[in-house]
């Protein structure tokens, strides 16, 4: 199974994720995370695209295909991956579909969750993350039970650098501007299906659920 989570930041995208991987044993390729972590790590990689990630800007498409073109020829992607938060722009669509050609790779279905600002700004603002385990909490939501330590393995847990509201901004401008677009291109193809992300968890994960069931992607029980 190769689907594609699409949608702007704060629309719950790594939290449904992290539901459905309780359920299916498939690896998550999050751009935002590997390049975080690169960051972290001081990579090359890490150092040239630091710039963009703590402005809310996009790092350039040339970076992000190579590491995802690595990345899915890993030992672990050969029976399919989730991408998340990738691809940004219409030249990363077409720039993997490139790649996908090449390796004999189709993507099942894109996934779109549709959420509204208020809704965005709410969830982000409030966004916390554990900087050992990367858990996301919510102070609205979802809490940790003792504050700003993790519940899973005690690490510490931060609002990340681009969750502040100036950045949040910047975020979703960059989003309707960029990646927007991507909603017709999928639309095109036929293979796009629209999401409400506006409720909680619970529901927005029965509805991908569903929907992954009506499309032959997965059965009932999840195999
Ligand atoms: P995310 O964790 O998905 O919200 O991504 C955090 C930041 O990483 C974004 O604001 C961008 O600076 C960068 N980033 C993540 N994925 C991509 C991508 N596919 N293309 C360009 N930049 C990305």
């Amino acid at each position: 199974m190769i689907v594609i989570f699409l949608g702007p930041p704060g629309a719950g995208k790594g939290t449904i994720v992290s539901e459905l991987r309780k359920h299916l044993d498939i690896p998550v390729i999050a751009t935002g995370d590997i390049l975080r972590n690169a960051i972290k790590k001081e990579t090359d990689i890490g150092k040239v695209v630091k710039k963009y990630v703590i402005t809310g800007e996009l790092v350039p498409d040339e970076h992000i295909l190579k590491i995802v073109e690595n990345r899915i020829k890993e030992d672990d992607c050969t029976e399919g991956f989730i991408f998340d938060g990738f691809p940004r722009t219409l030249n990363q669509a077409q720039g993997l579909d490139t790649v996908f050609n090449k390796l004999n790779k189709h993507i099942d279905q894109v996934f779109y969750f549709d959420t509204s600002k208020d809704i965005i700004i709410k969830r982000l603002s409030a966004r916390r993350v554990c900087t050992k385990c990367g858990t996301i909490y919510n102070l609205y939501y979802g809490p940790s039970n003792i504050a700003d330590i993790c519940d899973k393995c005690g690490g510490k847990i931060i609002q990340r650098e681009d969750d502040k509201e100036e950045i949040i901004k910047k975020r979703l401008e960059v989003y309707n501007q960029e990646t927007l677009p991507l909603v017709d291109y999928y639309q095109g193809e036929n293979i796009l299906t629209k999401i409400d992300a506006n409720g909680d968890v619970k529901s927005i994960f029965m509805k991908l659920w569903d929907r992954l069931v009506e499309l032959d992607i997965i059965r009932k029980d999840g195999s």
